[in-house]
């Protein structure tokens, strides 16, 4: 469980998090959704601790942090390992082949031997669809299979969570499909995931909980078809505009 409370966060005078107090459940999908420029992204990058609040209070399982206390390279290496994040743009090793980016974190972090990395890297691209591209370059891939592999090799790391920031948002309608199918397929297998996105009707699938972000507040948290059937006028607003 991540826990979150009156966690603050902002940019020169913007109020980037406005005592935002949230959970996180284990093995759910929790989903955030919000206008442009309303958090999402700082929200998410705060889970990882990308962006560290400067108030409130974040728990992780049975491990409290202060933000408003300097944190360690430890408590930060720490709670990455739980947590991996997978980015609009992929991020890839462009020098690596597809097999050796699901490797490498494997090796270097986890210090398991080739052998094993590479059977672990080849389950993996297999469960994404991606094993006959094992031996292909970034380059070479479309934006759906390189995202695909980006999951690929953020499942590698077993992560107890895995972000997601618009994982689809940079890709034609037709390739997005591929990639949220294999969200989908995550979510069905109980692997605990925060996914930002766009998507409404992805949103409504995939969700076991909304969290609807403006201007830095918790607009709504809870269960998604309470969301979607809302007779808040602001969500109403939100959705109309977002059809
Ligand atoms: P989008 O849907 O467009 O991705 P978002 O909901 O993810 O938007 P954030 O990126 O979290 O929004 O930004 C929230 C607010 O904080 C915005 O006003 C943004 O301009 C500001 N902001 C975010 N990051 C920074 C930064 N590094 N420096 C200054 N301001 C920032
Ligand atoms: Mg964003």
């Amino acid at each position: 469980m991540i826990n979150l409370k009156n966690v603050s966060k902002t940019f020169g005078k913007q109020h980037a998090l406005d005592n935002i107090s949230l959970q996180f459940p284990k093995n759910k999908t929790s989903v955030i959704v919000g206008p442009s420029g309303s958090g999402k992204s700082t929200l998410l990058r705060s889970l990882n601790l990308l962006e560290t609040p400067e108030t409130g209070e974040y728990e992780f399982n049975d491990e409290k942090i202060d933000f408003s206390k300097k944190l360690s390279s430890k408590t930060i290496l720490n709670i990455r390992r739980k947590t991996s994040m997978v980015f609009q743009s992929f991020n890839l090793f462009p020098h690596l082949t597809v097999l050796k980016n699901v490797m490498e974190g494997q090796v270097q972090v986890l210090n398991k031997s080739k052998e094993e990395a590479k059977e672990v890297a080849e389950k993996l691209l297999d469960k994404v669809g991606m094993l006959d591209k094992a031996d292909s370059y970034p380059s070479q891939l479309s934006g759906g299979q390189a995202q695909r592999v980006a999951i690929a090799r953020s499942l590698a790391m077993h992560p107890e969570y895995i972000l997601l920031d618009e994982p689809t948002s940079a890709l034609d309608p037709e390739i997005e499909l591929e990639v949220l199918k294999v969200l989908l397929d995550l979510a069905k297998e109980k692997q605990s995931l925060v996914i930002v996105t766009h998507n409404l009707t992805f949103a409504q699938r995939v969700a076991d909980k909304i969290v609807f972000i403006e201007d830095g507040k918790v607009g709504f948290d809870g269960d998604t078809k309470d969301f979607f059937e809302s007779d808040d006028q602001r969500i109403k607003d939100f959705l109309a505009a977002m059809t």
